[in-house]
């Protein structure tokens, strides 16, 4: 955001091609600067892939998301526009507690007094397993959290000899829930520092947070009043199919000049426009050779008598791995949110 921030110096008009939250993030940050901006979105609505959808008129995401507490960018935009994340999101210190009666939970004390609570005082985890995450951690910290380039999580928990309970319920599932991606794929030193952020930094920062109302309202729609307020425009349905480089900044859909250009598009959408863009050939390759994993969010309705124990559960060797009560979360009461993340067995 810095570097957006920066961009913002002496523009007379900035354009951000996409509404999702980097886009808009983006939009907000030039719009403080004193920037017109003006947001170009494709589709009908803001938020991208974390937004608002109805359904037989009930307000539900398009995915269920958890936020933790280390995005804390996106906790500082979300208060400049005017979006209390204290009253907008459940803060539930680190969790991970299972239907089959695995239970980690860190309570509030400093790190890494909390971080050693909860493995020391985690139910169906061993002794010997919780001295071995300890082992671990400290292995990473000592390593600065650097591992070697190509290395898999899968690789990187087998030489650290981290098994049992603690690999299946602990360490699989937090790869696959931050990375979408499937160990034996995912990326050692991106797991790693999701650990060194998330895991061995404040004990804030382990905190999760789930939102008490949709995705749209927790930071989208007030992002984009923030920007509207101060001289912005949000273009929804409006698609940028074309992008120049002419004297002076860039035209657009062989239209207005904009004097720079966000593009804040997926990687799967961003290169259409990168390809007319000869300078960002670089970043036109690196994103061609990434490979995409799906993730799908199903909703379940039951009788309101049904809940949970917990806002979010999880399930081991099913087909979901977490699920959401929704009737806990502010949500119609009998509503799951079934969260399936990456490819694999399951
Ligand atoms: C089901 C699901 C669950 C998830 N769960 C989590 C979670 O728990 N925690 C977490 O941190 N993250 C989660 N994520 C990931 C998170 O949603 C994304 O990382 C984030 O929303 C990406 O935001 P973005 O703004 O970068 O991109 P996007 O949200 O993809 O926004 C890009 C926008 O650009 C628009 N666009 C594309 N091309 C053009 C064009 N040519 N002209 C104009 N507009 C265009 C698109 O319509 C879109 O609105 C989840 C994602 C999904 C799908």
């Amino acid at each position: 955001m810095d570097r957006v921030a920066d961009l913002g110096h002496g523009l007379s008009g900035a354009a951000v091609v996409g509404a999702g939250w980097a886009g808009l993030a983006a939009a907000v940050t030039l719009a403080e600067q004193g920037v017109r901006v003006t947001v170009f979105e494709a589709s009908r609505s803001l938020g991208g892939r974390a937004r608002r959808v109805s359904i037989d008129g009930v307000d539900l995401d398009n995915g269920q998301h958890v936020l933790v507490g280390a995005y804390r960018e996106t906790l500082r935009l979300m208060l400049k526009v005017g979006a209390d994340p204290g009253a907008l999101l459940l803060r539930l210190p680190f969790e991970l507690r299972y239907a089959d009666g695995f239970h980690l939970r860190a309570p509030r004390l400093p790190y890494p007094l909390n971080l050693l609570a909860a493995l020391f005082g985690a139910r169906k985890l061993t002794f010997s397993e919780a001295l071995g995450a300890t082992r671990f951690l400290i292995s990473l910290r000592a390593r600065n959290f650097r591992v070697l380039p190509d290395c898999s999580v899968t690789r990187l928990l087998d030489e650290h000899a981290q098994a049992g309970a603690l690999r299946t319920r602990v360490w699989e599932p937090l790869c696959v829930s931050a990375l979408n991606t499937p160990v034996e794929r995912a990326s050692a030193q991106i797991f790693v520092n999701v650990l060194r952020d998330g895991l061995t930094a404040a004990r804030e920062a382990s905190d999760l947070l789930i939102a008490r109302t949709d995705l749209g309202r927790l930071f989208p729609e007030p992002a984009a009043e923030y920007v509207k307020a101060r001289g912005g425009a949000i273009l929804l349905g409006v698609p940028v199919r074309r992008v120049a480089r002419v004297p002076g900044g860039f035209r657009l859909n062989d239209a207005e000049i904009f004097s720079c250009v966000v593009i804040a598009c997926g990687p799967h959408q961003a290169g259409q426009l990168l390809v007319q863009l000869p300078a960002l050939d670089e970043a036109l390759s690196a994103i061609n050779a990434f490979a995409y994993e799906p993730i799908v969010t199903c909703y379940l309705k039951y009788p309101e008598s049904v809940s949970l124990p917990a806002p979010m559960l999880g399930f081991s060797g099913g087909i979901a791995q977490w699920v959401f009560d929704r009737g806990r979360l502010g949500g119609p009461k009998g509503l799951l949110a079934a969260v399936i993340s990456a490819s694999g067995a399951h």
